[in-house]
């Protein structure tokens, strides 16, 4: 982004412009816990309450066809920025949410349609699932959880010293035995890219099931579904400038055709008799109930904004983030937990992204992170929902700074003046 395009892009997000702590300008580094939303998002979701608001997809007014017009637009819009047909994006509350759908359906299969593709969510004693060590919690709780109601293992691939994954023994852990593959785009702790495609390889050999935790990538890089060839995803509105309380599940035709429904009740049935119900086919089998509409409508706008922008251009700004994010390497006493540059990873994307954990030492993590809001500069502090990262590092804490589309090269800068006197500041030498 050139100067003026990014002078442009903040004059769009309205509350970069306020201050903390006493008149300080905001610092706003915590993108990746959630970023914040531009004026048309905003916008977006008041004129849909003002304007359209309606049940969609059943009643019979005008208001209501313009509601379901809105809210069906936004899915196209969603499945075209991210690579995938609007029947294959599922709504869900968030990443959260569209994971625990799939490890549910898995233990559903008696709701089921039967047929080939069926009975891969059937899952039992015997069957293996695979994670990382780098997951967040939501892509790992919901997978020990699934194992614990069916019998299945849970196995993981390790995460070597520089911060990547450890592939060295990829194929005595993927095996026959595999039935899914579940592993985060992006690590929300170290940035590190996964390699998508040599995982994808793996899981299809075997003929598991692949599901990715986009959450990290779909904000920041240009992300194609359809080309990475993974079985489900899933990724948040609020991480990729749009509103809290919606996100998405993807999954590929004929698997949301055969995977079986978790929630049920309204909306999501074709006939209703007393004895037995039959199931609308997906994307509404797995969108019981009223949805989120006003959420979606705005979510729809973020990614059309954030394509506006081009997902290339925006990846490019934020390799330039990543690179002066991670000149903390050089202030003494600071360490940073992960790869410590960024090379060209798969497709010629960026191998890591804009953001950084880090450990400073003798102070604490939460220390770090009161010094740093005193000046107006806001990072996350703690184990990101990432605690076997952590664990696998021998620290219960990092502080984590990360950029956005907005976020500038002068904010970074005055991210590490701050850190640099940090020691100072607690007298440690
Ligand atoms: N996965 C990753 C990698 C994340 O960073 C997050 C958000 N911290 C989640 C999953 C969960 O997303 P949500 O809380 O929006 O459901």
């Amino acid at each position: 982004l050139s100067a003026a395009e990014l002078a442009a892009v903040r004059a769009d997000f309205p509350l970069l412009g306020r201050t903390v702590r006493g008149g300080r300008p905001l610092v706003y580094l915590d993108s990746a816990a959630t970023s914040q939303k531009p004026q048309v998002v905003l916008d977006t979701e008041v004129d849909f309450y003002e304007q359209r608001n309606a049940a969609v997809h059943r009643g019979a007014h005008q208001l209501a066809e313009e509601a379901t017009i809105a809210f069906e637009d936004a899915r196209a819009s969603l499945a075209a920025f991210v690579g995938a047909d609007p029947g294959e994006i599922v709504w869900t509350p968030g990443a959260t949410s569209a994971i625990n759908l799939v490890a549910y359906a898995m233990s559903n299969a008696t709701l089921g349609r039967g047929g080939v593709e069926a009975r891969r969510f059937a899952l039992g004693a015997g069957d293996e699932i695979v994670v990382t060590e780098a997951e967040h919690h939501a892509n790992l709780v919901p997978w020990q959880e699934l194992c614990a109601r069916t019998g299945a293992t849970l196995r993981w691939i390790p995460v070597g010293d520089d911060g990547r994954l450890d592939l060295s023994d990829l194929d005595s852990i993927v095996t026959e035995r595999t039935r899914v593959l579940a592993f985060g785009h992006v690590s929300n702790v170290t940035g590190a890219v996964a390699p998508v495609a040599r995982l994808v390889a793996a899981a299809r050999r075997v003929g598991a099931l692949t599901v990715l935790d986009a959450c990290q990538s779909v904000p920041h890089l240009p992300v194609d579904l359809h080309a990475l060839g993974v079985d489900f995803a899933a990724f948040s509105g609020h991480k990729m400038l749009g509103p809290t309380g919606v996100g998405a599940l993807y999954g590929r035709r004929e698997l949301l055709e055969a995977m079986p429904p978790v929630t049920t009740g309204g909306s999501m049935v074709e006939v209703v008799t007393m004895e037995a119900t039959t199931y609308a086919p997906p994307p509404q089998r797995f969108e019981a109930g009223t949805q989120m509409v006003a959420q979606a409508v705005g979510l729809g706008v973020a990614a059309d904004y954030l394509g506006e922008l081009g997902m290339g251009a925006v990846a490019a700004h934020e390799v330039l983030l990543a690179e002066e994010l991670l000149r903390i390497g050089e202030i003494p006493g600071v360490r940073v937990i992960g790869p410590s540059n960024v090379g060209v990873g798969p497709g010629g994307l960026p191998d890591r992204l804009a953001v950084v954990s880090f450990v400073v030492d003798g102070v604490h993590a939460h220390d770090v992170g009161q010094v740093l809001d005193d000046r107006g500069i806001a990072v996350r502090v703690g184990h990101h929902c990432a605690q076997p990262l952590h664990r696998r590092f021998g620290i219960a804490a990092t502080a984590r700074a990360s950029a956005s589309v907005y976020t500038t090269t002068d904010e970074v800068g005055a991210f590490r003046e701050a850190l640099a006197g940090v020691r100072a500041f607690f007298s440690v030498n």
